[in-house]
């Protein structure tokens, strides 16, 4: 039987838990325990980090005799049944009060439902986001754990230790109980994806509309990165549209196939959205153009429908470019608006206690939509916890206020142009939707009721009613049905 000296463990070897395992071992008083399913695995991290000092385990009995008391291990392997298989050894051979931490893309409520039956064995389960990728996990990622209180005191300080920093702080924060980090994550991918098909939209409707190269619009985007859009998303992408193919000499984005991937994370956000009746349009709005881009039968069907009859030019290029900029901008608040409206619902229906402004706080470093704008939406959190849209908050009801007029100027002109903007439009479409005194809502109760008796509100009176649509009267007549 191994010696337990290990503090801390690590199972799953593939690249997000050796580059974990890798960072814990890097932080001061940190000794950890590694194991992977497939022992070559195992020993090809041991030999290519020997700095590490990894102590080593090629069963799991081994592995958690390996580990001091209480046991605390983080589980880094794919997610679903491979989780479930790994969770199911550990609570054999780890005693009550040991910690089981499940580091990966964990769906919330499957992570609910192992909280639920480890805990039954005395042992905690703890949830953990952790975003960033494999670079995040090596230097320093975004980490945000659900589980016990009891689970967070052992596990807080490892947490803050290998998590990025941001502005001085650890990106970690104990999110609520059992489900309450991976909601969160799911949640901050979702608005990973409407930040991503945004910053798409802009791109293309400038490369469009003023013909720049992708080089030119690098620099726009290096330009941007300097004033409030600040992100580490704005960042890459103007690396990417800098890069060039080394086969053919051309701009890479031109030789990469327009039809993107998705792990499901941002699905997940909507079917939780749609379940908790919250809109969250532009996240949706980007899942689905990643399904339109994947359908290639259907785009060459498609390709020979007619576009708009008359042409598009853009008068003043930089005018636009600014006009696209403000667009973004204000998009991009009404999703994480739209985010933080999920996060809201999900931890009332769970009852989670999740303090909205630690949430930005965390996502401030080491995570995908890690931004300086982050900062305005734990400051409007602070200032009124019980906020119930983001977006009307003082800051960016004057961020958006300003940038509106750009806004519709460029979802006219994309519609002109027939450049697809679905983000764009959609978040210009709930932001007109919320600040609407009156909806079409009303005729679509009318609808209701008349086919289906399902009745509707008075402005003017408590109750409810049903109007006798049918017969030959003439008159309408309003029941209260109560
Ligand atoms: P992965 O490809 O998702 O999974 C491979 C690892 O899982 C290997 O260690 C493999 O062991 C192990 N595994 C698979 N099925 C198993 C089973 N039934 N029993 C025991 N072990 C099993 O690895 P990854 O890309 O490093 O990702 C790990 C986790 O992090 C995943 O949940 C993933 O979704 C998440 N992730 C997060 C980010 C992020 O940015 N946060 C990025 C990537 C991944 P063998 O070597 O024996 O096959």
């Amino acid at each position: 039987m191994a010696q337990a000296q290990a503090n801390i463990g690590v199972i799953g070897m593939a690249v997000m838990g050796s580059n974990l395992a890798r960072n814990l071992a890097s932080r001061e008083g940190n000794t950890v325990a590694i194991y992977n399913r497939s022992a070559e695995k195992t020993r090809a991290v041991v030999s290519e980090f020997p700095e590490a000092g990894f102590v080593a385990s090629e069963s799991i009995e081994d592995f958690a005799a390996s580990l001091t008391k209480p046991r605390t291990a983080i589980i880094m392997v794919k997610a679903g049944a491979g989780t479930d298989a790994v969770i199911e050894q550990l609570t054999e051979v780890f005693e009550p009060g040991d910690i089981i931490v499940d580091g990966g893309n964990a769906l919330f409520t499957d992570t609910i439902r192992r909280e639920k039956a480890v805990r039954e064995t005395g042992i905690n389960f703890v949830g953990a986001g952790i975003s960033g990728g494999e670079e995040g996990a090596l230097k320093g990622p975004s980490i945000m754990p659900g589980g016990s209180a009891e689970a967070w005191e052992t596990l807080g300080p490892i947490l803050k230790s290998i998590a990025a920093i941001a502005e001085g702080e650890p990106c970690v924060t104990h999110v609520g109980t059992d489900g309450a980090g991976h909601f969160v994550k799911m949640i901050h991918n979702g608005i990973e994806y409407a930040d991503m098909q945004l910053i798409a939209e802009a791109y293309d409707l400038i490369r469009r509309g003023t013909g720049k190269s992708p080089a030119e619009i690098a620099d726009i985007f290096t330009e941007w990165n300097k004033g409030e859009l600040e992100s580490y998303l704005i960042e890459i992408t103007a690396e990417v549209l800098r890069q060039v193919d080394a086969k053919t000499g051309q701009p890479l984005v031109d030789v990469i196939v327009d039809q993107a991937g998705a792990k499901g994370t941002g699905a997940w956000t909507v079917q939780t959205a749609l379940d908790l009746g919250i809109p969250v349009s532009g996240i949706a709005e980007a899942v689905f153009a990643r399904s339109l881009s994947s359908k290639p039968a259907q785009r060459a069907a498609a390709s020979d429908l007619p576009g708009p009859s008359s042409e598009w030019t853009v008068d003043d290029a930089d005018a636009f470019v600014e006009d696209v900029r403000q667009a973004l901008y204000a998009s991009k608040i009404i999703a994480y608006s739209q985010g933080f409206d999920e996060i809201v619902a999900g931890a009332e229906q769970y009852d989670w206690d999740i303090k909205k402004g630690d949430i930005a706080k965390i996502w401030r470093g080491g995570c995908i939509i890690r931004a300086q704008f982050l900062n305005r939406i734990t400051e409007a959190y602070d200032e009124n916890p019980g906020l119930v849209a983001l977006v009307t908050a003082p800051y960016f009801t004057d961020a958006v206020s300003q940038a509106q007029d750009a806004w519709r100027r460029v979802v006219v002109a994309a519609a002109q142009a027939g450049i697809p903007s679905p983000a764009f439009s959609s978040s210009l479409s709930y932001y007109d939707g919320l600040r609407a005194d009156r909806l079409p809502a009303a005729l679509v109760q009318g609808q209701r009721d008349f086919f289906g008796a399902h009745t509707y509100r008075r402005v003017d009176a408590e109750g409810t009613f049903h109007t006798l649509w049918s017969g030959d009267r003439t008159e309408i007549e309003a029941v209260d049905t109560h």
